[in-house]
């Protein structure tokens, strides 16, 4: 019978599910693994480039289930989200008629794959029953006070009359009727990540089981530094100007002052100045432009016409206003010291303000004391926190830049003009959206009250589906009297309900506790259960949720665990980024370089065409608007799921970007064919060779150890040298039954339908996905002979082969009566010989 994965696959999915293979007990004991991949948001069709994570999670699922472990690995949705409001203005379908649509699309395609979840604890975000718990823990956050009102710009499409999401905003328009959009302020609800800032920042430091990457990048949006607050005083008017510095031994170099444009104080500053006019104008421009327009213009500054003094040199300095400086870091006020601050430096440079030089190399020669802007021997600002000494300031001259930090804070507290500072670059979390498809926000607006919360007993605060949907005037929860209208639960009088919904993040921030347990209508989540079964073992997922996911996450983590609801404060034990499947796309020189759809390409000469026009091609990573996606229908109905399995945790290291190859697919098809014929062909013989049962051994060792490091691809090559060396004893008439049957249960969590069936053609009754994980015996694993490596002088000569284990006497007696290395040593003084014990000889001759 050939291999015919069309008729096998859907199989055994039904086996699996009728026989609930992955369903797991959580109140049992036993030794539990909880892995979990980010769930997914319902988009619709999932492309081969997602399968690779969930396939390699399912590859692992296998492996930690064969090998006797609780290993629980469920899946849900991130189902609130702007795509399906979209789809509701612009096909008419309801946001959660789309949703629920792709939902079932999307588990369809998983049980294709033939990836094993526990379906048993699905949940998906915009499920009231889940949505009330993040309504609930909305609750217990503002009263611990750490939810909270306040100003915030939003982006506002004037033609729409609506807010717009920051990635509806294209160059600085609307997406949809391409008008300019402009900042506004609203009143928004906040989450006080801040008050965490510093737990987050340490707590990078015990993630020994995550990316370097995504712990970099976490620290530097969380953004700690260390510095002081200073007051610099401003003669002409009652209070001084507070700065944020982290190089306070820099302040003798500090010859002017630069503020946010929205700093508090501009306008009292600006008060006398004759060019009044022109610097509100401006003004109002750089507030006008977003964070990234604004890093775009290029440094721009105006003078105020008023002057602060320099509390250490107690010189007059000029205070400047400056697009670069912001009011959501530091005091929205620094100190600039062009002389080292690169980009003080070239504000100087522009606008021709003094830089003095405070700080020299340790070793160099000291430098001039001081010279006017525009001077050619200063290139760039000296900024080495590490290896300078102060040089021109006072009582700090001579010391050591780290030294003279303590030193001029000591100085700085005793002058009681400023303290030590710890400041995080990280900004509370705006988790208001002015959309339909969220959580709503579980507040009332009283009159009389002010701002009342929902009580719990009256959670949760359900979603109305009867809205319109039009893409403009604003929100459509707002147009719904019946949701709009309540009733204060504190005085009984009319009160109107908050319309904004929740950041889709607020939902994601603690699913993986849920999971636990999913249909609990009492509480958020079980306690004892989930200190049982959590933190998350191992959390597989993109590298683009690297800061804003997996912060929050550890955030809210953190809330949960001074309300005494979790036992402990990071999530996510071990965590694993995939890379992404790249492949080629083309596009049209002539057409704006727009991608071409693979069905308009012709090839001409193996070059791609479309009529006249020879298109580029170009690799990226797959999506729909290069359409270079392999759907993976297609490839499952010609080559089936095993296939694209074993391809694509073959392609490249798990976590490196792979470029996917139609060939490269074939290769794999051939291999399990081989492995399906060898099942055929099986049947009694001479006991199998030695050679056979050593590299099964060592196989069982290799798989098992690489498949615990991500390492797929070398243990799918370790298993195709395995059947080569199975086919190699069976053509020579040898019985290969025992490490046919170890091969497919090693093959198992890469390629599990067909070797299912292979295993049922043996005679077993049981699932091999139940069967017990082959073991390695180091004593039928080790070789007889072993290589050993010989050099002369440091030079490769040759090598020696002895008996396993080597014996030094052997190995030195092999060396000499090899010619081929005696040949480097003979008519010379053999020095001394050293042996690398199992490696290698050095002789040293002269
Ligand atoms: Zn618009
Ligand atoms: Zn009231």
């Amino acid at each position: 019978m050939p291999y015919d994965p069309r008729t096998i696959e859907p199989k055994w999915q039904k086996a699996w599910s009728e026989h609930r293979v992955a369903e797991i007990d959580v109140t049992k004991r036993g030794e539990k693994f909880y892995m979990l991949n980010m769930f997914p948001y319902p988009s619709g069709d999932l492309h081969v480039g997602h399968g690779r994570n969930y396939i390699l999670g399912d590859a692992l699922y296998r492996f930690l289930r064969m090998r006797g472990m609780a290993a629980l690995n469920p899946m849900g949705w991130d189902a609130f989200g702007l795509p399906a409001e979209n789809a509701a203005i612009k096909r008419g379908i309801h946001p959660r008629q789309w949703t629920l649509g792709n939902i079932a699309n999307m588990k369809r395609q998983f049980m294709r794959w033939g990836i094993l979840y526990d379906w048993s604890k699905e949940l998906a975000s915009c499920d009231p029953e889940y949505y009330r718990w993040n309504q609930w823990l909305f609750i217990q956050l503002y009263k611990r006070g750490l939810a909270y009102r306040g100003k915030a710009p939003v982006n506002w499409c004037p033609v729409d009359q609506t807010v717009l999401a920051n990635e509806q905003v294209i160059d600085g328009r609307c997406e949809r009727c391409g008008s300019v959009v402009e900042q506004r302020e609203l009143e928004q609800w906040f989450l006080k990540i801040t008050d965490y800032a510093d737990r987050l920042d340490a707590g990078l430091d015990h993630l020994d089981h995550w990316p370097e990457k995504v712990k970099l990048m976490q620290r530097n949006w969380i953004g700690r530094s260390v510095g002081a607050d200073v007051d610099f005083p401003v003669p002409a008017h009652r209070h001084p100007i507070r700065i944020f510095t982290t190089r306070p031994d820099t302040i003798y170099g500090a010859t002017f002052m630069v503020l946010a444009p929205e700093h508090p104080d501009v306008q009292a500053l600006i008060a006398d100045a004759p060019d009044r006019a022109e610097i509100q104008r401006w003004i109002a421009g750089v507030c006008n432009q977003s964070a990234l327009e604004r890093q775009e213009a290029g440094k721009e500054g105006r003078f105020t016409g008023t002057y602060a003094i320099n509390p250490f040199t107690e010189e007059k300095i000029p205070i400047w206003l400056g697009n670069f400086v912001l009011t959501q870091y530091g005091t929205g006020a620094i100190m600039a010291v062009p002389g080292h601050d690169q980009r003080d430096f070239e504000f100087a440079k522009q606008y021709g303000l003094e830089i003095r030089t405070v700080v020299a190399p340790n070793a160099g020669p000291a430098l001039s004391r001081s010279e006017p802007a525009g001077e050619p021997a200063l290139r760039e600002a000296y900024v080495d926190k590490e290896n300078g000494i102060s040089v021109n300031s006072g009582i700090i001259t001579g010391l050591p830049t780290p030294k003279a930090i303590e030193k001029i804070i000591d100085e700085i507290e005793r002058r009681g003009i400023g303290k030590k500072m710890v400041r995080y670059r990280l900004r509370d979390w705006l988790i208001s959206r002015q959309r339909y498809w969220g959580t709503p926000i579980p507040v009332l607006y009283c009159n009389k009250c002010g701002i009342v919360l929902v009580q719990e007993r009256d959670l949760p605060i359900r979603l109305p589906l009867d809205v319109p949907f039009t893409g403009k005037e604003g929100n459509p929860l707002a147009k719904v009297p019946e949701f709009v209208n309540a009733t204060c639960p504190e005085c009984g009088g009319p009160a109107r309900r908050e319309t904004d919904t929740m950041d889709t993040f607020v939902d994601s921030s603690w699913y993986y506790l849920r999971f636990i347990s999913p249909r609990d209508d009492t509480k958020i989540f079980d306690t004892a259960l989930a200190n049982r079964w959590l933190p998350v073992d191992q959390y597989i997922g993109g590298i683009e949720h690297a800061i804003l996911h997996l912060l929050y996450s550890r955030f809210i983590c953190r809330t949960l665990y001074d309300m005494g609801l979790v036992n402990f404060e990071e999530p996510f034990t071990r965590l694993f980024n995939q890379g992404v499947i790249t492949k080629e796309g083309y596009r049209d020189p002539t057409d704006n370089m727009a991608w071409v759809p693979l069905g308009n390409v012709e090839w001409r000469d193996g070059k791609p065409f479309r009529g006249n026009v020879e298109l580029l091609p170009e690799v990226g990573k797959m999506s729909k608007s290069r359409f270079n996606v392999v759907p993976p229908d297609e490839l499952i109905e010609r080559y089936g799921a095993d296939t694209e399995r074993v391809y694509t945790l073959f392609i490249a290291p798990a976590d490196k970007e792979a470029a996917w190859s139609d060939e490269g697919v074939i290769g794999g098809y051939r291999f399990l064919g081989r492995v399906w014929n060898m099942g055929e062909q099986l049947r009694g013989g001479q006991p199998p060779p030695a050679v056979l049962i050593r590299k099964t051994h060592q196989t069982i060792a290799a798989v098992t150890h690489r498949i615990e490091r991500f390492e797929f691809n070398t243990a799918v090559s370790a298993l195709m040298e395995l059947s080569n060396a199975i086919g190699d004893a069976l053509a020579a008439g040898a019985d290969v039954r025992e490490s046919y049957e170890i091969l497919l249960q090693l093959l198992h969590p890469f390629a599990p339908h067909i070797t299912e069936e292979l295993w049922q053609t043996l005679g077993h009754k049981d699932f091999i996905m139940t069967s017990n994980w082959p073991v390695a015996d180091p004593a039928l694993m080790r070789e007889d002979l072993i290589t050993i490596v010989v050099q002369v002088n440091g030079k490769l000569r040759g090598h020696v082969e002895v008996a396993n284990p080597p014996a030094e006497e052997q190995v030195l007696a092999a060396v000499r009566s090899n010619d081929k290395i005696q040949q480097w040593v003979s008519g010379k003084q053999v020095v001394r010989t050293v042996y690398v014990p199992g490696k290698l000889v050095n002789v040293v001759v002269r």
